[in-house]
């Protein structure tokens, strides 16, 4: 049953003495509070009749009792020692509404009334703490600024807060409408009274603020005490906040120095990677320097070094022979001679270029180059770009098509000389198969070892190579 103040509105600065009655009735703990508080519609008294506070403790003319419901009674065992103060505020109800009962072999009993107001009424909740839905854009000190109070004013209605910063839209605040103070739920253990004696509020003012008498007030209602500040609050949530952004930069600097390591790790495993990839490829360089093929290739340099200086010394005795043959008159000696030279110069083969564009990269015989690595270039590189169509440089059958010395390459056949196309990206030819000049062979590509698209094309007198840009118009 809720006391209210009747007619609402009236001025209560009167019921300051009474009320104080009240209270000093209940903290004995008499029947009385009871009899007020368990169903009394309290009706403002003339302030003559409050001399005497003994006055209240009877039902008055102006006092109406209302029939109560059915008591509900409760027999309980309790430890021996308990008072009958502690038992009553662990069920919530007046210490008046405890009755101890005999003990029997140590054990004690009490009866314990429940009022039935307490499961009757929905719990209590001050009328001018009205609730406030956050919108987009709102901040606790806009929220307050904008309705002219200060921070403090509304963290004292919502104490269940735990930060002053983050509003979420759509969540409920409480904001004060009238009377500034502190909103509190009043727990098990606890009663209005209690809290109005413990926060030092104003008795009366504290009834006017609620509109209802305090000794009316159970455990679940809601309490507004007016004239206290939640200073100690708003300073708790501040210090929360100075913590949190410590916190935050902290974590911030944390956050920094992890990616820090994790970059700095990330460049020691690129460095690893990359001394590991110069290790394989220096192995892979002395491996070649040592290896049967080097030392083949070798031969066949120095094999080729010899029969270029044949050739030179061929070319220097052709030469003698037709400025002396042109000197005396035709004899056998002149044309044997003149044979000679065209063998040596051209190798009885003439070749068309394998590309209609391109430009040499490497030529024929180039030591130790960083593209091959090998010590002797047996043919010509010519660069093009990826797909450049290749031809036949002369006719012949093809002996080889496929992966081989130069990746992709494709090998021609034409009477004792071999013709080498290598690094194709594809071939359009196949072994065995007989092919003309300017027959497309394949096209440009960087197959096997190699670092561009480029045609590495080698040309092989009796299986000796020789510098194919002799032999190419
Ligand atoms: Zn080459």
């Amino acid at each position: 049953m809720i006391g209210r103040f009747s007619p609402p509105g009236r001025p209560l600065a009167a019921l300051a003495r009474p009320l104080l009655a009240v209270a000093a009735a209940a903290a004995v703990g008499g029947a009385t509070a009871q009899a007020v508080q368990g169903g009394a519609l309290f009706s403002p008294v003339a302030a003559g009749a409050l001399t005497d506070p003994a006055r209240l403790l009877r039902p008055a003319a102006d006092v109406t009792l209302t029939p109560s419901a059915p008591v509900r009674l409760l027999t309980v065992v309790v430890p021996s020692t308990e008072s009958a103060a502690q038992i009553s505020r662990r069920y919530g109800v007046d210490m008046a509404a405890v009755r101890l009962l005999a003990s029997a072999r140590g054990t004690r009993h009490a009866q314990v009334s429940l009022a039935p107001a307490s499961r009757e009424r929905a719990p209590l909740w001050p009328r001018s703490v009205q609730p406030y839905r956050v919108r987009a854009g709102d901040t606790l000190a806009g929220i307050a600024a904008r309705h002219g109070m200060r921070i403090v004013d509304v963290l004292g209605v919502n104490l269940e807060r735990r930060s002053l910063d983050r509003v979420q839209i759509g969540e409920v605040l409480h904001l004060p409408t009238q009377e500034r103070g502190v909103l509190i739920r009043i727990k098990a253990g606890q009663s209005a009274l209690s809290l109005i004696a413990g926060y030092g509020a104003d008795l009366a003012a504290t009834a006017r603020a609620n509109g209802v008498l305090p000794t009316d007030m159970r455990i679940g209602d809601a309490l507004l005490l007016p004239g206290v500040t939640a200073a100690g609050f708003q300073q708790q949530l501040l210090a929360q906040r100075v913590a949190e952004q410590r916190a935050a930069v902290a974590y911030d600097q944390q956050r920094r120095y992890e990616r820090f390591l994790a970059q700095k790790q990330a460049q020691r495993r690129r460095e690893q990677v990359a001394a590991v990839a110069r290790q394989v490829q220096y192995e892979r360089f002395l491996a070649w320097q040592q290896s049967a093929e080097r030392q083949a290739r070798i031969r066949a340099y120095e094999a080729q070094e010899r029969f270029e200086a044949a050739q030179a010394a061929a070319r220097q005795r052709a030469q003698e022979a037709a400025r002396l043959a042109a000197a005396r008159p035709p004899s056998p000696a002149r044309a044997e001679g003149r044979a000679t030279v065209q063998r040596a110069s051209t190798g009885a083969v003439r070749l068309a270029w394998p590309m209609r564009t391109f430009r040499i990269t490497s030529r024929y015989a180039e030591r130790d180059i960083e593209f091959h690595r090998q010590v002797f270039h047996g043919g010509v590189d010519l660069a093009a770009p990826y797909g450049t169509p290749i031809y036949a440089a002369t006719d012949g059958e093809v002996s080889r098509s496929g992966y081989g010395d130069y990746g992709l390459n494709v090998f021609v056949e034409s009477g004792s000389s071999t013709l080498v196309y290598g690094h194709m990206s594809r071939t359009a030819v196949v072994a065995g198969q007989r092919v003309s000049q300017g027959q497309l062979l394949g096209y440009v590509g960087c197959s096997g070892i190699c670092t561009g698209p480029h045609l590495h094309f080698e040309v092989r007198l009796d299986g000796r190579t020789v510098d194919p840009l002799a032999l190419l118009p």
